[in-house]
């Protein structure tokens, strides 16, 4: 959930095996006041990691701590654009329009369907819990 105190989103982390070893998440939380939701997790048998969180926290606390990470070497990709909608399972009901509070899910009035905006979209992941049938969906590009 995104509002004007709070910032929300979902980043997908690639670290190498030194990284692994280190407390980046507990440092993360402590040192910038961010709470962090780990969606995915795995280290490969050569043990880099690579994680997908919802990062939440204050917006300037929030782009301090992603330096933070980019300069202990952790590779960052936004994975708002990985959100995607499998049109085969989208019934339109239209449940997931009144947590999407950046309209990137809205009713087309004329067509009575729901629209999905990608640009619009900070993979806040509110869509994905509350979806019925599982219809949004965060694409890891195959990393998992
Ligand atoms: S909640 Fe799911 S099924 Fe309903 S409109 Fe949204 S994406 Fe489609
Ligand atoms: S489409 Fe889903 S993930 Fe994207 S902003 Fe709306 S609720 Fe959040």
């Amino acid at each position: 959930m995104q509002t004007a105190e709070e910032f929300s989103k979902i980043i997908s982390l690639h670290f190498s095996p030194e990284v692994v070893r280190k407390p980046m998440m507990y440092n993360l939380a402590k040192k910038f006041d961010l709470t962090f939701n780990i969606l995915k997790a795995k280290i490969s048998p050569r043990e880099e990691g690579h994680m997908i969180l919802e990062l939440s926290g204050d917006l300037e606390d929030y782009k301090k701590g992603v330096s933070y990470l980019q300069e202990h070497g952790i590779s960052i990709r936004d994975v708002a654009q990985s959100m995607t909608r499998d049109e085969s399972l989208c019934t339109h009901c239209g449940v997931c329009t009144a947590l999407c509070f950046n309209r990137a899910l809205r009713l087309d009035k004329a067509t009575r369907k729901i629209l999905f905006d990608e640009d619009k979209c900070t993979a806040c992941s509110n869509c994905t819990r509350i979806c019925p049938v599982g219809a949004m969906q965060v694409e890891s590009n195959g990393d998992f």
